[in-house]
Formats: C-alpha cells, sequence, structure tokens
C-alpha cells in the first residue's frame, strides 16, 4: 500500500469517529480521551490492525490513537531524493532523536517504531483538529 492510499483511507476512517462523536456533542477532552488505545480498541476495532491482538504500535502505558500516524512525517510516494543509489520517501520533519532512517533494497523509509511523540495526549492537545487532514497537512510533499 502506498503513503497516499494509507493516507486517505485513514483520514476517511478518522472522520467517520470524529463525526460520530461531534453528534454526540463530545468536547475536545472527551474525543481525545475516546483515542486513547483502550477505548479504541473496545469501541473501535476497525481503526487500526493492530487492535484485533490488542497490541499497541509502541510500548507506552497511555498510548493516543488521535495523531496517528504523526503531523511531523513527511513522505511522497515519488520519491524525496536520491541518497547514492537508494531513493528516499519519507523522513521525520522534525528530526526526532528516537526516529530513524530505514534502508529497505533500495528504498528509504523513515522508522518511527521508537518514537512515541505523536501519542502523548500533551502532544495531541497541543496539536489538535478535528479534520485529521488539517493537523497532517504538512505531511504529504
Ligand atoms: S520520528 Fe517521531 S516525531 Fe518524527 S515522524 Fe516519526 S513519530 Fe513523528
Amino acid at each position: 500500500m502506498s503513503y497516499t492510499q494509507w493516507f486517505e483511507e485513514h483520514a476517511n476512517k478518522h472522520k467517520v469517529i470524529v463525526s460520530k462523536l461531534q453528534k454526540q456533542n463530545y468536547t475536545k477532552e472527551q474525543i481525545i480521551e475516546y483515542f486513547d488505545f483502550d477505548s479504541m480498541v473496545e469501541n473501535e476495532p476497525e481503526f487500526c490492525p493492530l487492535y484485533v491482538d490488542n497490541k499497541k504500535c509502541h510500548d507506552m502505558e497511555s498510548l493516543n490513537c488521535y495523531l496517528c500516524a504523526c503531523p511531523n512525517f513527511r513522505f511522497d510516494d515519488a520519491g524525496i531524493k536520491k541518497v547514492g543509489e537508494n531513493t528516499q520517501y519519507s523522513f521525520c520533519g522534525i528530526e526526532s532523536k528516537d526516529g530513524s532512517q530505514g534502508v529497505y533494497g533500495d528504498k528509504i523509509h523513515q522508522d518511527c517504531s521508537k518514537c512515541g511523540v505523536p501519542h502523548h495526549t500533551a502532544y495531541v492537545e497541543k496539536n489538535f483538529d478535528l479534520d485529521w487532514k488539517v493537523a497532517m497537512k504538512k505531511c504529504k510533499l
């Protein structure tokens, strides 16, 4: 699946849930709370493929799913630049010390597996937007 395909599909799933909560007059705080991992596993099992195994993407006690993937992620399915013989397709916009660049054959992708930045509630509160695509507006290059 391309980044763009995932991005569009995830945006749609996110929108359906937020619209449902808005109709029930959820406040911003209640929406963020609803997107807590434990709540989402129970209430929105289709939102993430990891939910079926009750598995977190990162080893964090409190993990919020509202800003998955991450507003700092940058990608271009057509390739961003050549790095030697390889092509880079994504990177971290804030150069998080917990992120890295992974090389897969001749492709370079951002590896966020050790970074929990977007999953902290305080980060979600600060970067919140009801429209996930607005929160992620810098991601797609
Ligand atoms: S390394 Fe962290 S801050 Fe950077 S894009 Fe990945 S999850 Fe976001």
